[in-house]
């Protein structure tokens, strides 16, 4: 008989390679594969605030990705229209700097730490092509390697980390619960010379249908992001030919209140820009009989609100959690699954019920410019606005708070 693991964890980026540590941490043999070869891209920009921060702590991953040449930024400005809405992001967990860190360094440095634990057994450029089952659930995964040789490995519990177009969740006919699409496509690239404004800073513009999005990231570049509607063919086509020239020209003439103009003419483009034209945001069921999905597998939600990275790395915490606490217990599959379903809904719905609205690209109504404006000039609102983003606070408070400054207003 084949060796048997606890947990096989297909994907092995920030979802795989967390789930990993939390369950070695916690007495697991886990075996984690990916059918890439690390240290390598994915397709993301990787921004993550300071929340994201203490789970890279936890880890034992921070001082590492600290020793790489990364930006903290604490300042974060948001431009709606022509209400700017700015603050320093709210400290949590004793932490007060966010980062964005190449995935090409975060997801390798995080997987060296994976690798660092003897319960942990890591397979790259391995491919999962199918799911084992008996009759009554997945016991083991199959898939190839790079020289196209098959292979079985079992498991008490298949875990898929594998991104949006999950493979796992594809073999075990995971349903799913809710699905919106976007109205948008969003390209992006990495430019040197990318002058900030007093301070390093956090910078999302939105104007009409569109917006604008600035993070400096290592090795002193700065991801220039640009989101645009669909519906408009013509620029959809431009982006597809001429993807620099026209990122440059979408920023430049979509958004004149800006500096963005000025600072991207004295810039210059390192590296290919990349894309994306339109995406859903769904959620999965995330558990089943001896399968389980955590990260991008389970639920995706409009990349603007930057929570892909956390929500993997926090739903891998929140899975080892589920899994550790029940050890040895005799849980039917359903307590189990009903408990994560629970765990990871009570975490993200309410974010991600955001993120698709955003996702549908609707320009700014009057009842929140007059809002947007409010916000701007409280700063006890700002602070629940931007608290929103790394959960100092839910979106609740700052309604709260919105809700308050009326009243004294009109009193
Ligand atoms: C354009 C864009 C911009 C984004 N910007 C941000 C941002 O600024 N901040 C943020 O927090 N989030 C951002 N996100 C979201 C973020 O990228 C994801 O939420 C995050 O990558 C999820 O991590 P994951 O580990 O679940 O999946 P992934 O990072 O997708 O990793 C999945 C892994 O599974 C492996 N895999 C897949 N299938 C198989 C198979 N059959 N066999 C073996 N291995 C397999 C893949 O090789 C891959 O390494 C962005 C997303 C997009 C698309």
């Amino acid at each position: 008989m084949d060796k048997r693991y606890d947990v096989i964890i297909t994907g092995a980026r920030c979802a795989g390679s967390a789930l990993a540590i939390y369950l070695a941490k916690a007495g697991f043999h886990v075996l984690l594969i990916d059918r890439s070869t690390f240290p390598s891209d994915t397709l993301s920009t990787h921004t993550f605030f300071n929340n994201t921060v203490a789970l890279l702590r936890e880890l034992g991953v921070m001082e590492k990705l600290l020793e790489l040449n990364v930006t903290p930024v604490r300042d974060i400005k948001f431009q709606f229209e022509d209400t700017v809405i700015e603050g320093i992001i709210p400290e949590v967990h004793k932490e007060d700097s966010c980062y964005c860190i190449k995935r090409t360094y975060l997801d390798h440095i995080m997987l060296e730490q994976a690798k660092s634990h003897g319960n942990i057994s890591v397979l790259e450029g391995f491919r999962v092509t199918d799911v084992i089952q008996d009759d009554e659930a997945v016991i083991g995964i199959k898939g190839l390697n790079d020289n196209k040789v098959e292979k079985i490995f079992y498991a008490n519990i298949v875990v898929g980390a594998d991104g949006r177009a999950s493979t796992i969740r594809r073999l075990v006919k995971s349903e799913l619960k809710i699905s919106v699409s976007s109205k948008v496509g969003i390209y992006y690239g990495y430019f040197r010379r990318i002058a900030h404004n007093h301070r390093p800073k956090f910078e999302v513009y939105r104007r009409k249908d569109a917006t604008a999005i600035l993070f400096p990231t290592n090795d002193d570049l700065c991801v220039i992001v640009g989101i645009f509607p669909l519906e408009n063919k013509e620029l959809k086509e431009r982006f597809k030919l001429k993807p620099e020239e026209t990122l440059r020209h979408f920023l430049t003439n979509y958004f004149p209140n800006t500096t963005i103009g000025d600072r991207l003419a004295k810039a210059e483009l390192a590296g290919p820009i990349k894309g994306i034209l339109g995406y859903d945001n769904y959620w999965y069921k995330g558990m089943g009989k001896g399968w389980a999905l955590v990260g991008d597998a389970v639920c995706f939600k409009d990349p603007s609100m930057a929570q892909g990275i956390h929500d993997a790395i926090c739903g891998a915490r929140i899975l080892a959690g589920v899994l550790s606490k029940n050890k040895g217990q005799m849980m039917t599959w359903n307590q189990f699954s009903e408990q994560y379903q629970t765990a990871i809904e009570n975490e993200f719905m309410v974010r991600f019920h955001m993120g698709y609205e955003i996702s549908k690209n609707e320009p700014i109504t009057e009842q929140q410019d007059t809002i947007n404006k409010l916000i701007s000039s409280h700063p006890t609102a700002i602070e629940k606005f931007l608290g929103i983003y790394n959960y100092a606070n839910e979106p609740a408070e700052l309604e709260k708070e919105v809700a308050n400054i009326i009243q004294s207003i009109s009193e």
